[in-house]
């Protein structure tokens, strides 16, 4: 296989023997890059010299008998929501369009303390608004599968890019699941891990209480290596959890027998695509032939995810946002004479349509009067929700849903409608209010070739179990060893 089709841990492998140094396998990933980047658009920005320095940094120091860093040499992308030292940081906005950070964010920083090598930051929806990556100031993400097709959003370039080879696994974040629907639409492993579990700091905010830094990855064994590196506590993230990281190598055993899979009756609704569909049946069959119990189970306020979603979300948006003010940082309207019209001009220009409908609707229900009838209530809504699931795992080890209830749908078929976008969500988004961890893992292909993804979610701070039973899952099926043909 090409190599830069290969997991981390098969590259690790060949590095450590010596049969590639890390410079040859970057200069091959660039020069992929280069080859697909016209057909693909899934970086705003690539670092070619940095990560070349990179790359023969470790190799001198492996040659000089330094014990490799876990990542030593693998090439890696980083969404465009991670400040990064040293080159822009854009969060897919014209507002941040050449905004470079003082500093790198903590989980950027422990891939690059374990030897990781950027290769360049990802194309995203604009401050992670948007499940197609069509929201971009900077362009639409396609998808390696069918270039007609969106690659999921907001971390879409995350998922284009690792899935056709532009680098080994990427850095993405999750609202209401944006790292798990694009590795879904391109037949990748996504783990959004327990809220806190990863630390935030130097991660451009969208959604404070519902935002999580996760890794997309080409298999489970990669996801374990990655989240390895980035969980943990870190005291600059007030959110962050100060609990042991599990070895979470040790969670990659194929045996689930006696495990108990909750199967949501929520979760299958008319209107999901019939392929889909029986894509989760055959998935529950083959766990069930590993030895795994499946039950039917309820979570009965699945419905309300959406909406109560799109209150707080927006909420918390309208707030984060008002740092744009066009003084302290990012694009400045240049004609503006007065402060008032400085803010709404700088605002106006930089912000997208979705950004701006997003603060609006969030502005809208945080203002006095209607507080208590939409917040508040969505507060109380959310709590519910989480409850349902912390029922539910009283009885159960993981949870077994689809990811999206479609495989990838055209460029543009959504754009028009965006209540129509915000319910591509509905299977991840309730895994957010709940601060649940999930993880999304290839399990079938459509007639037409594209792929289809189950999620597993587990109870707060159970990653190991998603991903043992992911690995089991992966064990015993081929998916994952697909790659698309660019
Ligand atoms: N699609 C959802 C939204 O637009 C989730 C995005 C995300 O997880 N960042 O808000």
């Amino acid at each position: 296989m090409d190599l830069h089709h290969q997991t981390i841990h098969e590259l690790r492998n060949l590095l450590d023997k010596g049969e590639i140094s890390s410079e040859e396998l970057t200069q091959k990933v660039l020069s992929h890059i280069e080859q697909t980047e016209k057909q693909l658009h899934a970086f705003i920005t690539i670092t070619p010299e940095l990560a070349l320095e990179a790359a023969k940094r470790f190799d001198q120091s492996r040659q000089a008998g330094k014990k490799p860093g876990a990542l030593a040499g693998i090439p890696l992308g980083i969404k465009d929501n991670f400040l990064t030292k040293g080159s822009r940081t854009t969060c897919g906005s014209k507002i941040l369009g050449n905004y470079i950070a003082p500093y790198s964010g903590t989980s950027t920083q422990r891939l690059l303390d374990a030897g990781g090598v950027m290769v360049g930051k990802l194309n995203m929806d604009e401050f992670a608004m948007g499940s197609s990556n069509e929201t971009s100031a900077f362009g639409e993400v396609h998808n390696p599968w069918d270039l007609e097709l969106i690659p999921g959003g907001s971390s879409g370039g995350s998922a284009a890019a690792v899935a056709a080879g532009q680098c080994s696994a990427a850095t993405g974040t999750d609202t209401g699941g944006s790292i798990r629907l694009p590795a879904a639409l391109c037949n990748l492993v996504g783990m959004k891990p327990t809220y806190g579990r990863v630390s935030r700091y130097g991660v451009i905010a969208f959604a404070s209480s519902l935002d999580q830094v996760g890794p997309l990855t080409k298999d489970v064994t990669d996801a374990a290596l990655m989240l390895q590196v980035l969980a943990g506590h870190d005291p600059l993230d007030s959110t962050s959890l100060d609990v042991p990281v599990p070895h979470y190598a040790q969670s990659l055993v194929p045996d689930v027998k006696g495990w108990k899979i909750g199967i949501p009756k929520e979760y299958f609704v008319a209107g999901m695509d019939p392929e889909v569909e029986a894509a989760m049946l055959q998935a529950i069959k083959t766990l069930e032939g590993l030895g795994a119990q499946c039950g039917e189970v309820s979570l009965p306020h699945t419905d309300y995810g959406v909406p109560v979603y799109y209150i707080l979300a927006t909420a918390e948006a309208s707030s984060n946002l008002a740092r744009y003010d066009g003084i302290r940082y990012g694009y400045r309207n240049k004609e503006a004479k007065e402060l008032i019209s400085l803010y709404e001009k700088s605002r106006t220009e930089g912000f997208g349509d979705e950004v701006k409908r997003r603060i609006m609707l969030g502005t809208y229900v945080l203002s006095a009067g209607y507080y208590d009838a939409y917040y508040l209530k969505a507060q109380k809504a959310r709590t519910l929700i989480r409850q349902d699931f912390t029922q539910v795992f009283k009885n159960y080890d993981v949870i077994l849903t689809p990811v999206s209830p479609t495989a990838a749908w055209k460029l543009k078929e959504k754009t028009g409608d965006p209540l129509k976008m915000y319910l591509s969500d509905i299977f991840t988004i309730n895994v957010n209010l709940a601060g649940l961890p999930g993880m999304s893992l290839p399990c079938g292909f459509t007639q037409g070739g594209l792929p289809i993804g189950m999620q597993l979610i587990g109870d707060s701070l159970q990653e190991e179990k998603l991903l043992r039973m992911g690995y089991a899952y992966e064990q015993a099926t081929e998916w994952h060893k697909r790659r698309p043909k660019l």
